[in-house]
This record gives structure tokens, sequence and C-alpha cells, in this order.
């Protein structure tokens, strides 16, 4: 069986809309998916006719753990939740703040940029530093997105804004409160030491955390065996899931289940 349990649509930074996401999705053999868009569940009430394909409501919520931009999904929610709704409200208050303060701070480092237009580009997608590396592609200031972040807009540099974000306690707790499941993204992603990974795993935890990724995109074997461990010595359950945001980029949907190995995958708790 095929699982993706982390993709993205245009309801946040994705390429496809939610139908034309579900339609490619499908085709790709995927049996057990969830849409987890940036701090907004807009994509599902496009999505009620998920036929053939096992839909489970998902999220990804930007929060903050030490300093650092961290990122936690929430799975198996309740959609019509009101403690996750009002998160949610209060994440899309929060990005809307950072888009002032990244332009801001990306004009003091003498690059020119329209917030308006970048606003009005964003429409109502979960405006973020995506569509910030667009206004620097488009008006030529860099070359590609990819230096985009390398330069302005990845971790540590002038655009990476997120004291607008909530501590991973209180984003667990709206995932739990919408009887979801707490799942910490792409652990790998944040580049900590083995000793502060763990650190971040045992502090998920107490928040009430309930799982790690340890597959998001193409990986090497040895890192999800790394991943595994980690979910087996501190009773985690694992995701597996594409980060898909693009056809033809860096990943594709579906993961063979079989990868969660020894481990409790999540979806045995639904
Ligand atoms: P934000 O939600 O505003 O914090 O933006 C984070 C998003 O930016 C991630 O979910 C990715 O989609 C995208 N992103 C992060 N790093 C890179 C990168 N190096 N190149 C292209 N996109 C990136
Ligand atoms: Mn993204
Ligand atoms: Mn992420
Ligand atoms: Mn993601």
């Amino acid at each position: 069986m095929l699982v993706d349990l982390h993709t993205h649509t245009t309801a946040s930074d994705g390429a496809l809309t939610p139908t034309e996401l579900l339609d490619h999705v499908r085709a790709s053999g995927v049996e057990l998916w969830s849409v987890t868009d940036h701090d907004t569940l807009a994509a599902y009430p496009e999505l009620e006719n998920a036929e053939g394909l096992e839909l489970v409501p998902g999220v990804e919520l930007s929060a903050t753990w030490s300093g650092r931009g961290v990122h936690v999904v929430g799975l198996n929610v309740d959609l019509e939740s009101t403690d996750l709704g009002e998160m949610l409200r209060e994440q899309q208050a929060a990005r809307e703040r950072r888009a002032g303060i990244i332009a801001e701070r990306l004009a003091r480092r003498g690059l020119e940029l329209d917030l308006d237009s970048i606003r009005r580009n964003a429409g109502s997608q979960s405006i973020g530093r995506p569509h910030f590396a667009n206004a620097l592609v488009t008006s030529g200031q860099v070359k590609d997105a990819r230096t985009a972040f390398r330069k302005y807009l990845g971790a540590g540099k002038p655009g990476d804004v997120k004291t607008e974000w909530p501590g991973i306690d209180k984003v667990v707790s709206a995932i739990r409160a919408a009887d979801g499941t707490a799942v910490l993204a792409h652990p790998l992603k944040y580049r900590l030491t083995q000793t502060r990974l763990c650190c971040l795993a045992d502090d998920f935890k107490a928040a009430g955390g309930q799982a790690i990724e340890i597959v998001c995109g193409p990986q090497q074997q040895s890192l999800t065996g790394r991943l595994r461990e980690l979910a087996l010595d501190r009773g985690f359950c694992v995701s597996l899931g594409s980060d898909f945001h693009a056809p033809l980029s860096w990943s594709r949907p579906g993961v063979p289940a079989a990868v969660a190995g020894d481990c409790t995958p999540v979806w045995d708790r639904w």
C-alpha cells in the first residue's frame, strides 16, 4: 500500500488545486492520503468526493521550539473543531503580521518588494516565504526560488521570521483538542545535532506529541533507520509522507507503508 500523509495544495504553497492534487495522488497509486496545507484547512470543502482514496483530514502547523521554526502535522483532525479553528485564525493573523515583518527586513537589505502585490498574488493562500521567493524571482532579483531561500529566506536569513509562531505545546494542544494525532514533521530538516534532536523529541512528547515523520520526501535509507530508532526509543508512532508541493519537483506522492518497519504506523490509531 502507498500512503502519503503530508501534501500541499494551492490553499497554502502548493502548485495544484485540491481537485488537481486528488487526481495526481490517485494516479500515483496512493490509497491513504492527507492534505496538510500550512496553517489552513481551506482545501477540504473541495475534497468531499475523494472516491477510491481514504482521505485523512490534516494540517501542517507552524510553531517555534527553542528559537527555531518547526512544523507539527495534525492528522485525523475534526474539521469542525472550534479550538483548531481558533488556532488557524490566529495562525493566519500571524502570517499577515509576519509578511509585513519579512517585507521590512528584506527592504532593509536593499531588496525591492511590493508587499501589496505579493499579498494580491497570494490571494486566499496562506501567505508565506514562498510568495516572497516568487516575487524575488519574477522581479529578477534572484535566479530561482532556491537561491531566494539560500540568500534571504532560509533558516537564519533575514526573511526567516518565526517570532509570530506559538510554541509547540500550544499547537499540539489545538490538534489534540480536535481529536487529532500530533506528528513532528520532517525532524531532520531542522539541522539539529543528535542531542538537540532528542531534546526536541522529548519536549514534543511532553507537549502531548504522539508521532514523528520518519520519511518526508526522498531520503537516504540510513536516515530513515535513525528516525525509526528514535521513534521506537521514545515511544512514538510513525508517519510517512512526501511533502509534495508541485509536479516535476524534488518529491513525488506516495511512500510504501512497509517503510514503517517495526514501528507502529499512525494509521493504526484511527
Ligand atoms: P513558511 O510557511 O512561510 O515558513 O515557508 C516555508 C515553506 O517554504 C516550506 O514549507 C517550503 O514549501 C518552502 N521552502 C522552505 N525552504 C525552501 C527552499 N530552500 N527552497 C524552496 N522552498 C523552500
Ligand atoms: Mn511549503
Ligand atoms: Mn514543513
Ligand atoms: Mn509540508
